[in-house]
């Protein structure tokens, strides 16, 4: 591990050259004089058993596609397949669909509130059964560091399936004078970034409130939604009533458009999201949307420091970056900018890029080549407009996508890396004076779903909060999440709300 390293300004632009898809650092960090790495602790892996292919997962069983296609889900590490996955066609969407249809008809609208909470309880267990295996193959199939599935994706999902389980026989009295009835068959589409909890956050509300589900998984990481098919296979839930299906933007566009549907749930890129919405506007039908974010993170100069720093990275380089609510923008108080940078910039060196079964693993590989040239070519915005580029000086790995923690100095909210989603590990850096201009900043962007405030001050903390126009806002922390707790967004990262009892009203009719 590197340490003790200064911060040393570039002696030329012309230092920098390319490798493996990333510029090399503008920055130079001192060498420590004695150089030491952890050994590496790779999770065991060679207990998982996967398919060469895998099917449908429609009417309780997994059923070959009709489009007789299948595609292949990438290792991102190292660029091997894993797995051959159906795609489903039009005449597979239908079929579940159907599925859905009949088994919200003839079992799960007519099911006991308590048998329906005693089949999530049921997965709920099993999830957390075989919570290693689900963290590792969502580690291999998604490139995310084996301590954040282990520790966040794996123990969240289940805590979600728990969480709606407690609610299914507790809805007459949850909301005060009406009588929630369930919707019928939802059509939902989930990302890639948090693939089984995503599953998690869709499936579990649902059922708890008596809708049946199609869910379609994001192409490149379809593999740990279909071991929650075989859980929830063995948890003998009635045929149907849960359907999971793979394929990309064709299968999510069937999906939307097909006309037995009572409810489309989606989350991904906010420019699908306005699509689907103008569709289920056309069609009359229910929609709740999660998509994009640009968060600030406002540091200001009364904050515990260091604290903030470690924040920051948990914002925006833990996992990639590739979280919807990740801080992107950090915004600090003028007066402590020089001070956060040298602190920012000597943590970073610290961070261990590499294989994400590596229990020692902070940053692991990017999800897809095509979202690695994304990152690549926004982040190069940032050096054609002449701002200073700050990186994680270590080792990649030869084979697989990578992309160096960095972060940019000297950002203005016309540039193109502080108003786009990046979803990398990539960090815009700006300043500003006063409480108000930072909210202005905060608030300048076209997302509103999350936002960080630092400060010692909670009546400070409180009153930044509230002029935020974002769906939820961490105080001095970041990137917490709850099942008890709503999460979603204002302006174009969305509307409806996932998670808590805000949750359960997307899959309800209250008369
Ligand atoms: P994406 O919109 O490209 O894809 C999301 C899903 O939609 C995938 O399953 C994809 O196959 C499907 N899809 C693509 N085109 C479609 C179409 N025309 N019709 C129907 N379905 C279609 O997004 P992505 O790149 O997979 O995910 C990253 C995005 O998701 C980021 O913008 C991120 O902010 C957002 N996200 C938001 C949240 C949230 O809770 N707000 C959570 C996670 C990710």
């Amino acid at each position: 591990m590197s340490q003790g390293t200064t911060i040393a300004r570039p002696r030329r632009r012309s230092e920098k050259s390319t490798q493996n898809g990333n510029t090399r650092l503008a920055v130079v960090a001192r060498k420590p004089a004695a150089d030491w790495q952890y050994a590496s602790a790779p999770e065991a892996h060679d207990y998982i058993k996967l398919q060469d292919r895998y099917g449908l997962f429609i009417g309780g069983k997994f059923v070959a596609p009709r489009s007789g296609r299948y595609f292949a889900s990438i290792d991102p590490a190292t660029e091997k397949p894993l797995a051959l996955v159906a795609e489903a066609d039009l005449r597979d969407v239908d079929r579940a669909v159907a599925a859905a249809r009949k088994a919200y008809d003839r079992y799960w609208r007519r099911c006991a509130p308590q048998s329906r909470a005693k089949y999530l309880y049921r997965i709920a267990r099993s999830i957390t059964e075989r919570s290693r295996e689900l963290a590792v193959l969502e580690s291999m199939d998604g490139g995310k560091p084996i301590r954040e599935s282990r520790d966040v994706d794996i123990p969240l999902a289940a805590a979600h399936f728990f969480y709606y389980a407690g609610w299914a026989d507790k809805l007459p009295w949850a909301f005060a004078n009406a009588k929630p009835r369930p919707l019928g068959v939802a059509g939902q589409i989930i990302p890639w970034n948090f693939p089984l909890l995503m599953a998690a956050w869709k499936i579990a509300p649902a059922l708890a409130c008596g809708n049946t589900v199609v869910l379609k998984t994001a192409e490149t990481t379809p593999l740990t939604a279909l071991l929650l098919a075989e859980i929830i296979e063995q948890a003998d839930l009635p045929p149907g009533v849960v359907n999971i299906i793979s394929g990309g933007p064709a299968t999510g566009s069937a999906l939307v458009r097909h006309p037995d549907l009572d409810k489309i749930a989606f989350t991904g890129s906010t420019e699908v999201g306005k699509e689907i919405a103008r569709e289920s506007a056309r069609a009359n039908r229910r929609v709740t949307l999660e998509l994009g974010g640009k968060a600030a993170n406002i540091i200001f100069e009364d904050a515990p420091l260091d604290q903030a720093v470690e924040g920051v990275v948990n914002a925006i380089f833990f996992n990639q970056g590739h979280v919807c609510c990740a801080g992107s923008r950090l915004l600090v108080q003028e007066s402590v900018h020089a001070a956060i940078v040298t602190k920012l910039h000597r943590r970073m060196q610290t961070l261990r890029v590499g294989q994400p079964l590596d229990k020692n693993t902070d940053v692991g590989a990017i999800n897809s080549r095509p979202q690695l040239e994304k990152i690549t070519e926004l982040s190069a915005s940032g050096d054609s407009a002449g701002l200073v580029r700050y990186q994680t000086e270590c080792a990649l790995p030869e084979r697989g996508y990578w992309f160096r923690p960095t972060f940019f100095t000297g950002v203005a909210m016309s540039h193109r890396i502080a108003r786009e989603e990046i979803f990398g590990p990539v960090l815009s850096v700006l300043s500003f004076r006063t409480p108000s201009e930072a909210v202005e900043l905060a608030n300048n962007t076209r997302y509103g779903l999350s936002a960080g405030v630092w400060t010692d001050k909670g009546s400070k903390n409180f009153k930044i909060a509230a002029q935020l126009r974002a769906g939820v806002v961490w105080g001095n922390t970041f990137n917490k999440f709850d099942p008890s707790s709503p999460f979603g967004g204002y302006k174009e990262s969305g509307f409806g709300r996932e998670g808590g009892m805000h949750g359960l009203l997307p899959y309800l009719e209250l008369d």
